[in-house]
């Protein structure tokens, strides 16, 4: 089986390395799946995850936006935050979550209420990949 050098890395430094079967993930144009020999391209990314292949296992990232670029024998995530499933603090998750809903029923302004919905999204997002529910 044909694999794909995979990194994934933030500010705060490498998240992920590892040869995988196939990515797949979801960019701001929709849900995109790389296998081995896939055209060159870069896509910004949607707050979700990244699945990552090999056999029967499925690893999950939760990544919060970034850039992916993809080459025929390598993919690189360059996120704005990103953690393994196992790495995720599911209850500061669901604190963020609490407090974002919060400041969604309570914020006048829109630029709060963007920030108060980005916050939300990602901590779902967490809380799902810690949960596998994808
Ligand atoms: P919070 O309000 O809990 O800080 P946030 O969405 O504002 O959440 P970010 O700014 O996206 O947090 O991330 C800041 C740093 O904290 C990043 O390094 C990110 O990987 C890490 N991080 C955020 N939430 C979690 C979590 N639930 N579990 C593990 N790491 C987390």
């Amino acid at each position: 089986m044909k694999t794909l050098k995979v990194n994934i890395v933030t500010p705060d430094g490498p998240v992920y390395e590892s040869e995988v079967e196939m990515v797949s993930t979801k960019a701001q144009s929709g849900e995109l799946g790389i296998l081995p020999g896939h055209i060159p391209m870069v896509a910004p990314l949607q707050i979700g995850a990244v699945r990552l292949k090999n056999g029967n296992d499925t690893e999950l990232v939760a990544v919060s936006g970034g850039f992916v670029e993809v080459r025929p024998e390598q993919v690189t995530i360059l996120a704005q935050s990103a953690e393994r499933s196992e790495a995720i603090d599911v209850e500061r998750a669901t604190q963020a979550k609490n407090r974002a809903e919060s400041r969604l029923n309570a914020s006048k302004e829109e630029i709060d209420f963007r920030r108060a919905q980005l916050a939300l999204r990602r901590a779902m997002n967490r809380i799902n990949v810690h949960d596998r529910n994808f």
